[in-house]
Protein backbone atom coordinates (compact mmCIF):
# COMPACT_ATOMS: atom_id res chain seq x y z
CA UNK A 1 0.00 0.00 0.00
CA UNK A 2 1.11 3.35 -1.08
CA UNK A 3 0.13 6.22 0.98
CA UNK A 4 0.66 9.90 -0.84
CA UNK A 5 -0.34 11.67 2.16
CA UNK A 6 -2.81 13.88 0.87
CA UNK A 7 -6.38 14.57 1.72
CA UNK A 8 -9.06 14.72 -0.67
CA UNK A 9 -9.51 18.26 -2.01
CA UNK A 10 -5.54 19.03 -1.46
CA UNK A 11 -4.19 21.16 -4.50
CA UNK A 12 -0.76 20.77 -5.60
CA UNK A 13 1.27 21.55 -8.49
CA UNK A 14 2.61 19.26 -10.78
CA UNK A 15 6.41 19.15 -8.77
CA UNK A 16 4.64 17.90 -5.31
CA UNK A 17 3.40 15.02 -7.71
CA UNK A 18 6.19 14.11 -9.49
CA UNK A 19 7.95 14.41 -5.95
CA UNK A 20 5.23 12.20 -3.96
CA UNK A 21 4.91 9.34 -6.18
CA UNK A 22 8.28 9.54 -8.03
CA UNK A 23 6.42 9.82 -11.63
CA UNK A 24 7.11 11.58 -14.85
CA UNK A 25 6.13 15.62 -15.00
CA UNK A 26 4.08 14.83 -18.11
CA UNK A 27 1.10 13.00 -19.51
CA UNK A 28 -2.88 12.27 -18.27
CA UNK A 29 -1.77 8.75 -16.59
CA UNK A 30 2.01 8.47 -15.11
CA UNK A 31 3.06 5.40 -14.35
CA UNK A 32 6.29 5.14 -11.62
CA UNK A 33 7.45 1.93 -10.87
CA UNK A 34 9.09 2.92 -7.63
CA UNK A 35 5.72 3.88 -5.73
CA UNK A 36 3.79 0.61 -7.89
CA UNK A 37 1.43 3.22 -8.38
CA UNK A 38 -0.92 5.25 -11.80
CA UNK A 39 -1.42 9.20 -11.12
CA UNK A 40 -4.40 9.62 -13.57
CA UNK A 41 -4.96 13.58 -14.53
CA UNK A 42 -8.37 14.23 -15.21
CA UNK A 43 -7.87 17.50 -16.97
CA UNK A 44 -11.12 19.72 -17.49
CA UNK A 45 -9.43 22.95 -18.81
CA UNK A 46 -8.40 20.70 -22.40
CA UNK A 47 -11.13 19.98 -24.83
CA UNK A 48 -9.79 16.68 -26.48
CA UNK A 49 -11.22 14.93 -22.66
CA UNK A 50 -14.51 14.75 -22.13
CA UNK A 51 -14.26 12.68 -18.23
CA UNK A 52 -17.61 13.49 -16.95
CA UNK A 53 -18.97 12.05 -13.41
CA UNK A 54 -22.15 10.75 -13.85
CA UNK A 55 -23.96 8.66 -10.57
CA UNK A 56 -20.22 9.08 -8.91
CA UNK A 57 -18.32 7.78 -11.30
CA UNK A 58 -15.79 9.08 -13.60
CA UNK A 59 -15.60 7.77 -17.24
CA UNK A 60 -12.31 8.89 -18.14
CA UNK A 61 -10.83 8.93 -21.31
CA UNK A 62 -7.58 6.53 -22.22
CA UNK A 63 -4.25 7.67 -23.76
CA UNK A 64 -3.39 8.19 -27.12
CA UNK A 65 -3.68 11.66 -28.64
CA UNK A 66 -4.09 11.15 -32.10
CA UNK A 67 -5.72 7.81 -33.74
CA UNK A 68 -7.66 4.92 -32.62
CA UNK A 69 -6.77 4.36 -29.12
CA UNK A 70 -5.73 0.71 -27.98
CA UNK A 71 -6.58 -0.92 -24.93
CA UNK A 72 -3.43 -3.16 -24.72
CA UNK A 73 -1.58 0.02 -25.25
CA UNK A 74 0.72 1.36 -22.00
CA UNK A 75 -1.21 2.84 -19.23
CA UNK A 76 -4.48 2.07 -20.87
CA UNK A 77 -3.16 -1.41 -20.30
CA UNK A 78 -2.23 -0.44 -16.57
CA UNK A 79 -5.73 0.33 -15.70
CA UNK A 80 -7.24 -2.54 -17.66
CA UNK A 81 -5.35 -4.87 -15.62
CA UNK A 82 -5.85 -2.88 -12.32
CA UNK A 83 -7.87 -5.73 -10.67
CA UNK A 84 -4.89 -7.94 -10.45
CA UNK A 85 -1.23 -5.81 -10.82
CA UNK A 86 -1.39 -4.59 -7.75
CA UNK A 87 -0.85 -0.92 -9.38
CA UNK A 88 -2.96 1.59 -7.13
CA UNK A 89 -4.72 4.08 -8.94
CA UNK A 90 -4.68 7.96 -7.71
CA UNK A 91 -6.60 10.54 -9.40
CA UNK A 92 -6.38 14.26 -9.84
CA UNK A 93 -8.39 16.48 -11.60
CA UNK A 94 -7.46 20.25 -12.89
CA UNK A 95 -10.14 22.94 -13.33
CA UNK A 96 -7.45 25.72 -13.74
CA UNK A 97 -3.88 25.74 -15.17
CA UNK A 98 -1.26 24.14 -13.10
CA UNK A 99 -3.72 23.05 -9.69
CA UNK A 100 -3.49 19.64 -9.56
CA UNK A 101 -6.68 18.54 -6.52
CA UNK A 102 -6.49 15.25 -5.58
CA UNK A 103 -9.55 13.28 -5.05
CA UNK A 104 -7.74 9.76 -3.80
CA UNK A 105 -7.67 6.83 -4.58
CA UNK A 106 -9.49 4.69 -7.55
CA UNK A 107 -10.45 1.91 -8.75
CA UNK A 108 -12.13 0.33 -12.01
CA UNK A 109 -16.03 0.42 -11.56
CA UNK A 110 -16.80 -1.30 -14.60
CA UNK A 111 -15.23 -2.68 -17.85
CA UNK A 112 -13.57 -0.23 -19.99
CA UNK A 113 -15.71 0.71 -23.06
CA UNK A 114 -15.32 2.00 -26.69
CA UNK A 115 -16.94 5.17 -27.39
CA UNK A 116 -15.85 7.93 -30.66
CA UNK A 117 -14.36 11.18 -29.86
CA UNK A 118 -12.52 13.81 -31.70
CA UNK A 119 -8.80 13.52 -31.52
CA UNK A 120 -6.40 16.28 -31.09
CA UNK A 121 -6.36 17.14 -35.26
CA UNK A 122 -10.44 17.06 -34.64
CA UNK A 123 -10.90 14.01 -36.52
CA UNK A 124 -13.70 11.14 -35.17
CA UNK A 125 -11.52 8.20 -33.64
CA UNK A 126 -11.98 5.34 -30.64
CA UNK A 127 -10.96 5.99 -27.89
CA UNK A 128 -11.40 3.74 -24.49
CA UNK A 129 -13.18 4.89 -21.60
CA UNK A 130 -13.05 3.65 -17.93
CA UNK A 131 -15.19 3.78 -15.14
CA UNK A 132 -13.58 4.77 -11.85
CA UNK A 133 -14.80 5.14 -8.60
CA UNK A 134 -13.44 6.21 -5.60
CA UNK A 135 -12.49 3.90 -3.07
CA UNK A 136 -12.96 5.60 0.42
CA UNK A 137 -14.99 8.36 -0.53
CA UNK A 138 -18.89 8.22 -1.94
CA UNK A 139 -18.54 11.22 -4.05
CA UNK A 140 -16.04 13.48 -5.36
CA UNK A 141 -14.87 16.20 -3.63
CA UNK A 142 -17.16 19.69 -4.19
CA UNK A 143 -15.30 22.27 -6.48
CA UNK A 144 -15.50 26.11 -6.23
CA UNK A 145 -19.02 27.26 -7.63
CA UNK A 146 -16.65 30.00 -9.61
CA UNK A 147 -14.13 27.41 -10.57
CA UNK A 148 -16.86 25.15 -12.45
CA UNK A 149 -18.11 28.09 -13.82
CA UNK A 150 -14.92 28.89 -15.72
CA UNK A 151 -14.65 25.61 -16.53
CA UNK A 152 -18.39 25.72 -18.35
CA UNK A 153 -17.41 29.21 -20.11
CA UNK A 154 -14.26 27.14 -21.60
CA UNK A 155 -16.75 24.46 -22.88
CA UNK A 156 -18.65 26.35 -24.69
CA UNK A 157 -15.96 28.41 -26.30
CA UNK A 158 -14.96 25.24 -27.25
CA UNK A 159 -18.01 23.38 -29.14
CA UNK A 160 -18.38 26.93 -30.67
CA UNK A 161 -15.64 25.84 -33.29
CA UNK A 162 -17.53 23.11 -34.06
CA UNK A 163 -19.27 22.74 -37.42
CA UNK A 164 -23.28 22.12 -37.54
CA UNK A 165 -22.59 18.16 -38.53
CA UNK A 166 -20.46 18.04 -36.02
CA UNK A 167 -22.19 19.53 -33.39
CA UNK A 168 -25.25 17.10 -34.34
CA UNK A 169 -22.95 14.10 -34.44
CA UNK A 170 -21.60 14.69 -30.66
CA UNK A 171 -25.75 15.60 -29.83
CA UNK A 172 -26.22 11.35 -30.63
CA UNK A 173 -23.16 10.50 -28.15
CA UNK A 174 -24.72 12.50 -25.33
CA UNK A 175 -25.82 10.57 -21.90
CA UNK A 176 -29.06 10.49 -21.05
CA UNK A 177 -28.05 10.95 -17.84
CA UNK A 178 -25.98 14.31 -17.04
CA UNK A 179 -23.04 14.55 -15.44
CA UNK A 180 -22.91 15.74 -11.81
CA UNK A 181 -20.83 17.66 -9.57
CA UNK A 182 -21.21 19.24 -6.54
CA UNK A 183 -20.02 23.13 -5.80
CA UNK A 184 -19.17 24.88 -3.31
CA UNK A 185 -20.68 28.98 -3.40
CA UNK A 186 -19.41 32.00 -1.01
CA UNK A 187 -22.12 33.55 0.58
CA UNK A 188 -21.27 37.04 1.47
CA UNK A 189 -23.61 38.55 4.07
CA UNK A 190 -24.46 42.36 3.96
CA UNK A 191 -25.66 45.07 5.54
CA UNK A 192 -29.68 45.04 5.38
CA UNK A 193 -29.63 48.85 6.33
CA UNK A 194 -27.57 49.29 3.49
CA UNK A 195 -29.92 47.06 1.12
CA UNK A 196 -32.80 49.05 2.32
CA UNK A 197 -31.54 52.63 2.15
CA UNK A 198 -30.14 52.15 -1.67
CA UNK A 199 -33.61 50.54 -2.55
CA UNK A 200 -35.02 53.62 -1.58
CA UNK A 201 -32.53 55.83 -2.98
CA UNK A 202 -33.22 54.04 -6.38
CA UNK A 203 -37.21 55.17 -5.95
CA UNK A 204 -37.91 51.94 -8.54
CA UNK A 205 -35.42 52.37 -11.15
CA UNK A 206 -32.32 50.55 -12.47
CA UNK A 207 -29.42 53.07 -11.57
CA UNK A 208 -27.28 51.82 -14.91
CA UNK A 209 -30.02 51.85 -17.50
CA UNK A 210 -32.65 54.47 -15.68
CA UNK A 211 -35.40 51.70 -16.61
CA UNK A 212 -38.28 51.56 -13.69
CA UNK A 213 -38.30 48.05 -12.66
CA UNK A 214 -39.38 45.41 -14.51
CA UNK A 215 -41.58 43.86 -12.42
CA UNK A 216 -43.71 44.65 -8.68
CA UNK A 217 -43.48 42.29 -5.83
CA UNK A 218 -46.48 41.07 -4.73
CA UNK A 219 -46.33 44.01 -2.10
CA UNK A 220 -46.40 46.33 -4.53
CA UNK A 221 -42.44 46.80 -4.02
CA UNK A 222 -40.22 47.17 -7.21
CA UNK A 223 -38.09 44.50 -8.33
CA UNK A 224 -34.04 45.44 -8.28
CA UNK A 225 -31.61 43.30 -7.03
CA UNK A 226 -28.19 44.92 -4.91
CA UNK A 227 -25.25 45.22 -6.70
CA UNK A 228 -21.49 45.81 -5.32
CA UNK A 229 -19.56 48.09 -7.79
CA UNK A 230 -16.27 46.23 -6.80
CA UNK A 231 -17.10 43.06 -6.12
CA UNK A 232 -16.87 41.74 -2.58
CA UNK A 233 -14.76 39.02 -4.18
CA UNK A 234 -12.32 41.42 -5.37
CA UNK A 235 -12.01 43.60 -1.51
CA UNK A 236 -15.33 46.18 -2.39
CA UNK A 237 -16.54 47.02 0.77
CA UNK A 238 -20.01 47.09 2.10
CA UNK A 239 -21.03 50.86 2.05
CA UNK A 240 -23.52 53.09 0.74
CA UNK A 241 -21.09 54.41 -2.05
CA UNK A 242 -20.16 50.99 -3.38
CA UNK A 243 -24.13 49.30 -3.44
CA UNK A 244 -26.49 50.32 -6.12
CA UNK A 245 -30.00 49.04 -7.38
CA UNK A 246 -30.20 47.36 -10.94
CA UNK A 247 -32.68 45.55 -13.10
CA UNK A 248 -31.91 42.04 -13.34
CA UNK A 249 -30.30 42.58 -17.22
CA UNK A 250 -28.12 45.44 -15.89
CA UNK A 251 -27.01 43.12 -13.09
CA UNK A 252 -26.42 40.17 -15.17
CA UNK A 253 -24.35 42.37 -17.36
CA UNK A 254 -22.17 43.95 -14.81
CA UNK A 255 -21.40 40.13 -13.54
CA UNK A 256 -20.50 39.33 -17.20
CA UNK A 257 -18.91 42.49 -19.11
CA UNK A 258 -18.11 44.85 -16.20
CA UNK A 259 -17.32 47.82 -17.89
CA UNK A 260 -15.12 50.29 -16.65
CA UNK A 261 -17.70 53.11 -18.26
CA UNK A 262 -20.63 51.07 -16.66
CA UNK A 263 -19.11 51.40 -13.19
CA UNK A 264 -17.92 54.86 -13.48
CA UNK A 265 -21.26 55.40 -14.60
CA UNK A 266 -22.94 54.13 -11.41
CA UNK A 267 -20.16 55.64 -8.68
CA UNK A 268 -21.39 59.12 -10.12
CA UNK A 269 -24.74 57.97 -9.50
CA UNK A 270 -23.85 56.75 -5.62
CA UNK A 271 -21.69 60.13 -5.05
CA UNK A 272 -24.90 62.66 -5.56
ZN1 LIG B 1 -30.97 48.41 -16.03
ZN1 LIG C 1 -24.01 41.96 -8.31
Amino acid sequence: MFNPNLKPGEIVNNEDICRIFQCSPQGGMRRSKRTNSLVIVSDHTKAIYEDRWVNNILHYTGMGLTGNQSLSHAQNRTVKESTENGVEIFLFEVFEPRKYIFQGQVILAGQPYKETQPDIKGNNRDVWVFPLKLKEEETPGPIPEEVFQKKVRLREKQVKTLSDDELYNKILSVPRKSGVRKTITTQYERSQYIVEYVKRRAKGKCQLCGNPAPFFYKDGEPFLEIHHIEWFSKDGEDTLENTVALCPNCHRKMHILDLEPDKKLLKEKVKN
